[in-house]
């Protein structure tokens, strides 16, 4: 048996999340027979467009394990796509495959021993992958106001590194926020980091979700200090396959070299009919690109309802410009919620799940203070095949696309309405 004190205590350190907590009570409320609106985990609502499972298909059969570094073939077809997307001066040298992002985003800090600068909020995972690995994180507050971005002044202030590397980690459009950065802000930022020598981990996972289809990366700005993350797991319906991918400069070579190393001692390599399919996803295609415009109408749509709904109940957010996520403010109901005994945002999604119905989750998971009371909505609980074929066949106004193809998400901005009223208090 192993004793508590002989388990790693950098892992303990972590202890269960209340992402975990509130699963656990969705399960628990499901099975004895409560309806749940799921806008807690944030898996993406579309099916994976036809020709990549049909790709997958094909390859079924391939069985040998592919090159660490990743399918040749994959390299380059994810350099060409960044090529046409972004018109970034990369080659399939510079590309390394691996089972998702999330898996590539630990072995980078594993691979060097960097500080690790995050805005928070940011994505759940990035700060406990630092303290598994005993890193440190430097968090950058954000506001709604400001569209939850970080600004340069905010890099020049920060001490001087001494010897030690510096990651900062942008994710854009952001995981929990739906947040981006246009050029201007990027040049900013750019032109900071390369005069402090912070590497930037551009996590664009979500880049293709961009409503507007006007995503600009980071390593158009600053090309020599970019890595750049991504993925089939959002833009793609895929989280289920792992496929991630991590571009990085040429200056940058020795640190991927080092990840190669990381790759070969623990994954080996990545699924090999996957990265065969992968590379279909990741070709230039008809069929994709509408499945993308169609994708991102989808959403648009959604966050346009959305947004207007929850505002006029006086809940408050910052206009998302892309992903599938909204932050959400209950600040102005804090008296009302203390009077009802909730003043943190577990506190508040443990109420809203076991009185509603719908699971979100706590801001607090994503670097922010509990009693901020700011929670994530991620807006997938829909059927995302009909949803796309709808669009692609008509014009919708939001509110009758929700009502309509989202029942469900057009049932939990009413639940939330009875909820809020105060005049339902006595049902509470
Ligand atoms: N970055 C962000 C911001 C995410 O939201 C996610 C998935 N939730 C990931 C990375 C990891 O994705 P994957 O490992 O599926 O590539």
């Amino acid at each position: 048996m192993i004793h508590e004190s002989q388990l790693n205590p950098k892992v303990q350190a972590l202890g269960p999340s209340a992402t975990l907590q509130i699963n656990e009570l969705s399960q628990q409320l499901l099975k004895e027979g409560r309806d749940i609106i799921r806008l807690g985990l944030g898996q993406s609502p579309f099916p994976v467009p036809d020709i990549v499972v049909k790709s997958l298909q094909k390859h079924a059969h391939e069985k040998d394990y592919l090159p660490v570094r990743g399918l040749l073939a994959l390299r380059q077809a994810v350099a060409d796509y960044y090529q046409r997307r972004d018109g970034l001066d990369v080659d399939a040298e510079s590309v390394l495959i691996g089972p998702g992002s999330k898996e590539l985003l630990f072995n980078i800090q594993m691979a060097c021993q960097a500080e690790l600068i995050l805005p928070a909020p940011s994505w759940v995972s990035y700060a406990p992958q630092a303290v598994m690995l005993g890193r440190k994180v430097r968090y950058l507050p954000t506001d709604m106001d400001n569209g939850w971005r970080i600004f340069p002044g905010q890099l020049d202030q920060l001490p001087p590194p001494g010897d030690q590397a510096r990651f900062l980690l942008l994710n854009y459009p952001s995981n929990p926020t739906g947040a981006s950065y246009e050029p201007e802000h990027l040049q900013a930022l750019a032109e900071v980091a390369r005069r402090q020598k912070i590497i930037i981990i551009a996590d664009e996972i979500y880049g293709e979700t961009r409503f507007s289809g006007e995503h600009h990366s980071m390593a158009s700005f600053y090309p020599e200090g970019t890595i750049l993350s991504g993925g089939l797991s959002k833009w793609c319906g895929a989280g289920g396959w792992r496929l991630g991918t991590m571009v990085f400069p040429q200056e940058l070579r020795n640190l991927q070299d080092a990840m190669a190393v990381i790759a070969s001692e623990t994954f080996t390599s990545t699924s090999a009919p996957i990265q065969y399919a992968a590379c279909t996803a990741f070709s230039e295609n008809p069929e994709i690109t509408r499945y993308l415009e169609h994708s991102r109408q989808v959403l648009a749509l959604i966050a346009g309802y959305m947004v207007k709904s929850l505002r006029s109940l006086g809940l408050r957010m910052a206009n998302p410009v892309g992903g599938f996520y909204l932050f959400v403010s209950f600040a102005a109901f804090r008296e009302q919620l203390k009077g009802r005994g909730i003043a943190s945002a577990t506190e508040l999604c443990n109420a809203l799940l076991s009185e509603t119905g719908v699971a979100m989750l706590p801001g607090s998971d994503f670097g922010l203070m509990a009693d901020q009371l700011l929670v994530r909505m991620a807006f997938v609980d829909f059927d995302g095949a009909r949803a796309l074929d709808a669009v692609a066949e008509g014009q919708y106004q939001p509110e009758d696309f929700v009502r309509q193809y989202c029942p469900r998400l057009f049932a939990a901005c009413q639940r939330l309405e009875q909820w809020l009223e105060p005049s339902d208090k006595d049902n509470k």
